[in-house]
């Protein structure tokens, strides 16, 4: 007999996931990672065919993992999507996956059509924030630092989100004013997610690569990759791992215009407790937890003192804490 699991998708802008959630026992199983079908692979394409592409890539793959765990019944589906979605589903922006193109995608109403089964799709970040508020007792914001930057209020047992899906886009907050702010992916230029995602850092590095070779040739991550143009962020994580002090300076250079973003929200709101995750906070670990403070206490927090704003912030320590929240939330939503 097929053991009951529900199909749960990460749907990021450099790639997704997809893995089998036992609700039983609130884990995740057989993850399968794809590289996403986005706009930097389909440059030359309409918007028509961007739209077809992309779900046809989808579903193909959601298919064949389907057939390829076949022990489990996959009675929900749950797509958790890299940027706002509508409580009724549609997806409008996913800068990191269609640039700077506006769609009108109802993804559920489709991907429930095509597979014959009860889909749910929220915000990604949503999903992780689900994860995050199984064991979170006050109000908290959840902020994720991978391909874009994103973040959502947990606050009296719901998401702060407007009826359009909109509500934690910190990532397209323009920080950067100047003439050459870096461009954003979704057109926009100066936004923080430009500048403090694993992407920004990378441009930043780059950049800074560019006007001091000096500095560059003398730092451990060219050690790791001579040419520059060459880097990936596994390099920059794994130069700032190694504390080398060129790499190190650049992160609290994006890590300052975040720590003031966070000092907005904590203004506005109240909100006490900072929950960092994504790939690239993650990766580099307590040294991104350390940036992140060292420039936030540049500054006061209004009623914080030193203590309070050195404790703000946890680092998720859980890798997936999207794909268990989509999970969590497919649980938790009735006559799904
Ligand atoms: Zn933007």
């Amino acid at each position: 007999m097929k053991e009951n699991a529900y199909l749960v998708i990460d749907l990021g802008g450099t790639y997704f996931r997809l893995a089998t959630y036992i609700p039983s026992v609130q884990k995740i199983t057989a993850i399968k990672k794809i590289e996403t079908l986005n706009y930097l692979a389909t440059r030359q394409d309409s918007q028509n065919n961007l739209e077809d592409k992309f779900i046809n890539h989808l579903l193909l793959n959601m298919e064949t993992y389907i057939e390829e765990n076949s022990s489990f019944t996959f009675s929900k589906i749950g797509i958790a999507f890299a940027g706002p979605v509508s409580p009724q589903g549609v997806i409008h922006r996913a800068p990191t996956i269609t640039g700077n193109l506006n769609i009108d995608l109802n993804l559920k109403k489709i991907l429930k059509k095509k597979m014959q089964r009860d889909v749910v799709a929220i915000n990604d970040v949503s999903a992780a924030t689900w994860y995050f508020a199984s064991s979170e007792n006050e109000p908290f914001c959840a902020i994720t630092v991978s391909s874009g930057i994103g973040n959502k209020v947990f606050y009296n047992n719901s998401i702060l989100i407007n009826d359009t899906g909109y509500g934690g886009e910190i990532g397209h907050y323009t920080c950067d004013h100047s003439e050459n702010a870096p461009l954003c992916d979704c057109g926009g230029k100066g936004h923080l997610g430009a500048i403090a995602s694993g992407r920004g850092v990378l441009a930043k590095v780059k950049l800074e690569s560019a006007k001091s070779p000096e500095k560059f040739i003398n730092s451990k991550l060219s050690a790791l990759c001579p040419k520059a143009q060459d880097l990936t962020t596994h390099h920059i994580v794994q130069a700032i791992l190694e504390d080398d002090p060129f790499t190190t300076d650049i992160l609290d250079q994006t890590t300052a215009p975040l720590s003031e973003a966070i000092g907005l929200i904590y203004a506005a709101i109240g909100i006490r407790r900072y929950i960092i995750f994504g790939g690239f906070a993650q990766a580099i670990g307590t040294r991104y937890l350390s940036s992140l403070i060292k420039q936030i206490k540049r500054f006061a927090l209004f009623g914080l003192n030193e203590n309070q704003v050195e404790t703000m912030f946890t680092l998720a320590s859980e890798k997936e804490p999207c794909l268990i929240g989509m999970g969590i939330f497919l649980d938790r939503a009735e006559g799904v």
